[in-house]
């Protein structure tokens, strides 16, 4: 059926990238862990906008499920995979910023955010430099509000231009209200990110560079990179009083393992994938975290990373 569907999606359009059929998804996140999507395509950034048009169109006319994925940084997919199409934004990506007349400059959603910070530093534009060291897409940052160093990429948002639901282009203006903490309105929704138009202004060369090298320092030597994770598993909460990591880590719960899943030795809501972890596994050490901050604080603990559910057995 899908295999079909795609055959003549592909017919009606001059198609070029790659197709996947039952890849698995585990070499598309940073987690490591996830079944195989039924099928993943990743079109080229030549065929990027008409194909994700038309595929989130005729999807929807037939009832298939569109899965759209970024830098694979903030999800942990599950071991029985993703039903339907998986649209990998990857070759959707900038190699130079072109900036506008107002000064602003637009980003497409397949650009790795350190490409960006990386593009931007090379122009003298300040602006970028809180998301060096981040993994993931812009894309991803935007759906997700990242947030790093004390600023989101909401404060540097002019406008997002989206694919809505019956596959138009449209450009959404930054309204602060639509934006906070883990945040942003395209969450719960079936639109995709195409790109963003953001303010960044000039800055010195060797200042922006100095700055970017301090973060990703920070990143290396807090052990960011040391094992497969997706970054922050739970959310931060002001009522808690003190990081969501601080409250697990007080708790003695570093190091707690389940399967090849663990809490980090370093940091207590970081949960990595010690080698060989599946989707269960990490789903086990969260439970049993949630569980003990409740039982020993009353705390409810909110999942930053996104789970895909696990499939019925068919
Ligand atoms: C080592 C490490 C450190 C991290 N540090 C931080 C940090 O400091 N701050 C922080 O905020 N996060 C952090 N993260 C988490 C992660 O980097 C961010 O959430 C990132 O923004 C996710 O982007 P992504 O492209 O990988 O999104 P994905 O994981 O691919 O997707 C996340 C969600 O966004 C949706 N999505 C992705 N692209 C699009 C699009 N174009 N259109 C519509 N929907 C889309 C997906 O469907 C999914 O629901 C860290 C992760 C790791 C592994």
């Amino acid at each position: 059926m899908i295999r079909s569907f795609i055959e003549t999606l592909h017919k009606s359009i001059d198609f070029s990238g790659t197709v996947l059929f039952d890849e698995p998804l585990s070499r598309h996140t940073t987690f490591r862990v996830g079944g195989p999507a039924e099928v993943l395509v990743r079109p080229s950034a030549a065929c990027f906008q008409e194909y994700a048009a038309l595929l989130l169109s005729a999807a929807r006319r037939h009832g298939i499920p569109i899965f759209i994925l970024g830098g694979g940084a903030n999800l942990v997919v599950a071991d029985s995979g993703i039903k339907g199409i998986v649209l990998d934004t990857g070759s959707f990506s900038d190699t130079v910023l072109t900036q506008a007349s107002d000064g602003s400059i637009s980003v497409r959603a397949g650009t790795h955010v350190n490409t960006a910070v990386d593009l931007a530093a090379a122009q003298a534009l300040s602006g970028f430099e809180f998301l060096a060291g981040l993994p993931g897409s812009i894309g991803g940052a935007v759906y997700m509000n990242a947030q790093c160093y004390g600023h989101s990429i909401a404060d540097t948002l002019e406008s997002v231009t989206i694919l809505n639901e019956t596959g138009a282009l449209v450009s959404i203006p930054f309204k602060p209200e639509d934006y906070g903490y883990k945040r942003s309105p395209f969450q719960n929704s079936q639109v995709l990110i195409m790109s963003a138009r953001c303010r960044l202004h000039p800055g010195v060369s060797s200042r922006i560079q100095e700055q970017i090298a301090e973060y990703r320092t920070d990143r290396l030597h807090k052990g960011q990179y040391r094992f497969p994770s997706a970054g922050s598993m739970f959310k931060n909460n002001p009522a808690f009083g003190k990081p969501t990591g601080m409250i697990i880590a007080a708790l003695g719960l570093r190091g707690l393992q389940r399967g090849g899943a663990a809490v980090s030795p370093f940091h207590g809501n970081i949960i990595i994938n010690t080698g060989q972890a599946c989707a269960a596994d990490i789903r086990a050490v969260v439970a049993e975290v949630a569980a003990r901050v409740k039982a020993a604080t009353g705390f409810d603990l909110e999942l930053e990373v996104i789970f895909t559910p696990e499939l019925p057995v068919q």
